[in-house]
């Protein structure tokens, strides 16, 4: 009975959120109405379009018309994950100018986890109940092309049933680059080591103007995209990210996300998109932390946009469990998972507290009145907490 009142009222929360939304877009005059009649249409919006959005339109009209999209996809679900991410090392060849992770290997600060120390992680987190590993991590320049697979190969003999996530764009690049082998050969490789599905990072920003200052030596965009169209190929499904807050344009945005939305109309490969605020601290690039505004208004107008993405997600570690709960509620339907221990942003200087437990992700959706619901690396709910 508790259980019925609660969708009951949930839904009645949905159903008044569109007829709000309605009544709002036929208040709305010139180009930001038509903006808004697409979208209650269900049409596809021009990169002009999107540009106009960040320029011209405030919060509250782009959070209304991405939460009305958001609930038509995904109803009142908000998703999150029991897994951990593990950092294997922080040595890397490329010393991007806007990353505050990567270390060459003579600094005090450069590590490299055992293959021991992997695999107690991953124990540690399915003693937890998670089944997701996410590894990412710095391009040693003496690691071998062996080493990436032994990693993937060693979690998967030990632990079966964990779902092996690894290895962004950039380090299948890198790996495609000692080995000598094609993206497709190394992908296949990764898969028959174990490997279930690739994260999104390394997309940083796709403009090429911006890419040269902040991360001149890493992969193209033209090579993350061909990578990630191989996997999707491949029946690997994998995540996309966006940098943004540091050098680029509203435009250079919105041309990120159209060349994401291209693949994904061709291969329907990408699962989720990830816009990551950038942080300024302990890096050459420097600046300023993006606002709470932009970053709720990245979030909005990447659901506006990319009509052929499932899911976008607010992932708390760069937003703060704050901003990432009000995004719930302004087009983002997952805040990932609970982590467990994260080195790549807290070293450019975000304050999120580590390891959060099952428990307090599922109040911090529920705080936003949406229903949590425990998926798996593919979106398939494990377990749903009306
Ligand atoms: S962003 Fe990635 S590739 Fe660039 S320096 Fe940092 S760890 Fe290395």
């Amino acid at each position: 009975m508790n259980i019925l009142f609660h969708i009951i009222h949930l839904r009645g929360l949905y159903l008044i959120l569109m007829l709000e939304v309605e009544k709002l877009v036929e208040k709305t005059e010139g180009t930001l109405r038509s903006i808004g009649e697409k979208v209650l249409e269900g049409k596809r919006l021009s990169f002009e379009e999107g540009v106009k959005l960040f320029y011209e339109a405030d919060l509250s009209y782009v959070a209304s018309l991405a939460e009305y999209i958001n609930r038509k996809k995904n109803g009142m679900f908000a998703y999150f994950v029991v897994n951990a991410q593990i950092n294997p090392t922080n040595i890397c060849i490329y010393q991007c100018n806007f990353c505050s992770f990567g270390v060459t290997k003579s600094d005090p600060k450069a590590y490299e986890m055992k293959l021991e120390e992997i695999l107690r992680k991953v124990e540690e987190t399915y003693k937890m109940g998670g089944r997701e590993v996410h590894i990412v991590g710095g391009i040693p320049p003496h690691w071998e092309y062996e080493n990436y697979i032994s990693i993937v190969k060693e979690i998967k003999k030990a632990f079966p049933e964990v779902i092996v996530k690894a290895w962004t764009a950039i380090e299948i690049h890198h790996m495609s680059k000692i080995s000598g082998k094609s993206y497709e050969e190394v992908l296949l490789d990764l898969r028959n080591a174990g490997l279930d599905a690739i994260p999104g990072g390394g997309a940083e920003i796709f403009s090429e103007r911006v890419r040269k200052i902040i991360a001149p030596y890493k992969a193209k965009a033209e090579e993350y995209l061909e990578i990630h169209r191989t996997a999707h190929k491949l029946g690997i499904p994998t995540n996309a990210t966006m940098l943004y807050g540091h050098l680029e344009t509203f435009e250079e945005r919105i041309e990120h996300m159209e060349r994401l939305r291209e693949l994904q109309d061709e291969t329907g490969g990408f699962q989720v998109f990830i816009p990551l605020a950038y942080w300024p601290e302990g890096n050459k690039l420097g600046g300023k932390r993006t606002s709470s505004v932009d970053d709720l208004k990245t979030i909005a107008i990447s659901r506006i946009f990319l009509d052929n993405f499932d899911h976008i997600k607010a992932y708390w570690i760069t937003l703060g469990e704050k901003v990432a709960q009000v995004a719930l509620n302004m087009g983002a339907d997952d805040i990932d998972g609970t982590i467990v221990e994260e080195k790549i942003v807290h070293s450019a200087g975000t304050k999120s507290a580590l390891g959060h437990t099952k428990d307090k992700l599922i109040k911090l959706i529920r705080g936003a009145e949406k229903i949590p619901v425990e998926r798996d690396t593919f979106y398939r709910p494990i377990a749903i907490y009306p």
